[in-house]
């Protein structure tokens, strides 16, 4: 008999979690306005908001953290972090940030000016944020293919050449870099293949542009190389790694992600322009730039984490369990973003609730619905999460209206995964019922969904 899969490791330290009763959740989220974000924790039993600092750092993390380096200036701990990500990467330059959008900030706030586009496969919320903050414009480049929710393609994430040369050929002057997001998270946690990588740093070279990567996710990435693209079979995710950021000139990292730590971030590259540049900027808005934002500790973790999570069995173990709660939708005939992505399943809401209308918010609704059934948190990849149009202030609703289910690092079991699939299904067999969505009451300017507050409507 062929043996399962089971885990590349077992369990040293436990949290307890706590269920709750249908009446408590109604109350409490009625008190969050309808916003997950606004719930406290403790009234949440499987907690899939985001798989960003909620990973389970290892044994030899948390012996790391004893031999963090606190010196303002020049600590072993920021050394060791810089020859772990330039053993990685191949990048000569680190500045440390206290997370992703820190290092956004920092480099942006030399790359990027009024007037400016930014080219990519779709932009991160925040990474957007940071460019239209800016008055600049975030283009989407991303294949066509990535918003056919049910076709199955290994490379989901891919930018289509086709549209970033157009972009390049016609507002060439006004773009500082073209930026590609491994994985590509909004949509859907797709992987971006070498193949991609490469035509992207050939189109760049031609019209003489940087490459930036927002690599949060690098290592799943690579991952998805190694089981799906041609060639790659037998090269480590270490190889893989170093061969994908050879192709850029620089990196931004929320390290909440691959790098398994519960905060951290960092910006990578091989110009000394953009260091030289950025370093200003980091000393005014993060710190030192030894430490940047974070606590010597925390970049000893960090290291450490950077290295085990380019690691094979490490990623099998995570991606596997993503792939085991997509094969249980399945069974229930839920739809979901396909093939599964690295990080997270991506509930097509909209293919869900068909009885919402789109102007009442159907994957928020599920989100919703969800953590009714089960003190399940999801989180809403949608139409809230779109923010409105910078220019006409209408809400967007040209892109997918998905609830995302992230899957925390090394945290919950199949057990779990169990729990949510039967969750799930329970509210897609009554999904005729459900025809009413959610109104607005409050908004903010910009990345509303954390604060946003809403009305159920009945
Ligand atoms: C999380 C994330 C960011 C922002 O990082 P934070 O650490 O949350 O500030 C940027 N880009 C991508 C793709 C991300 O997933």
């Amino acid at each position: 008999m062929e043996l399962p899969f089971a885990e590349s490791w077992k369990i040293k330290m436990v949290e307890p979690i706590r269920k709750s009763t249908r009446q408590e959740r109604e109350q409490w989220l009625k008190e969050a306005h309808y916003n997950v974000f606004q719930l406290r924790a403790e009234q949440v039993y499987i907690d899939l908001i985001t798989d960003s600092g909620t990973g389970a750092m290892s044994d030899r993390q948390w012996a790391g953290l004893m031999m963090g380096d606190e010196s303002y200036a020049g600590a072993r701990s920021f050394f060791r972090l810089k020859d772990t990500i330039r053993r990685l990467t191949g990048f000569e330059y680190v500045i440390p940030t206290h997370q992703g959008r820190a290092a956004e900030n920092v480099l942006f706030s030399y790359l990027v000016h009024e007037g400016d586009v930014v080219p990519g496969n779709s932009h991160f919320d925040t990474t957007k944020g940071h460019i239209e903050g800016r008055k600049a414009k975030a283009l989407d480049c991303t294949i066509d293919e990535a918003r056919q929710t049910q076709l199955e393609i290994p490379f989901k994430g891919n930018v289509d050449p086709a549209k970033l040369e157009r972009a390049l050929q016609e507002q060439g002057e006004h773009i500082p870099f073209i930026l590609v997001t491994i994985t590509n998270n909004t949509a859907g946690g797709q992987p971006v293949s070498m193949q991609n990588l490469r035509e992207v740093r050939a189109l760049a070279d031609k019209y003489g542009k940087p490459v930036l990567f927002d690599s949060a996710r690098f290592a799943e990435n690579a991952y998805f190389i190694k089981t799906r693209e041609e060639g790659y079979a037998g090269k480590s995710i270490k190889e893989i790694a170093r061969e994908m950021f050879g192709l850029a000139d620089g990196m931004t990292m929320s390290a909440k992600k691959d790098g398994i730590v519960n905060m951290g971030g960092f910006i990578a590259t091989r110009r000394e322009d953009w260091y030289e540049g950025a370093k200003g900027y980091c000393v005014q808005y993060e710190g030192y730039l030894t430490y940047g934002g974070m606590n010597g500790r925390d970049m000893e973790a960090l290291a450490i984490g950077l290295d085990e999570n380019t690691e094979f069995d490490n990623l099998e173990t995570r991606i596997r369990q993503v792939a085991y709660l997509a094969q249980k939708l399945d069974e229930y005939g839920i739809p979901y973003q396909r093939p599964a992505g690295g990080h997270a399943i991506f509930v097509d809401a909209t293919r869900v609730l068909t009885h919402v209308p789109r102007e009442e918010f159907p994957a928020q609704t599920l989100t919703i619905e969800l953590y009714l059934e089960a003190g399940i948190r999801g989180c809403e990849i949608g139409y809230l999460l779109a923010d409105r149009d910078p220019m006409t202030r209408q809400n967007r609703f040209d892109g997918l209206d998905l609830l995302r289910l992230a899957i925390p690092r090394r945290v919950y079991t199949d057990n779990h995964m169990n729990v949510i699939a039967a969750a799930l299904k329970n509210v897609y067999d009554r999904r005729e019922s459900i025809t009413r969505g959610v109104r607005i009451a409050w908004e903010a300017p910009l990345m509303r969904h954390f604060t946003v507050q809403l009305e159920r409507l009945s």
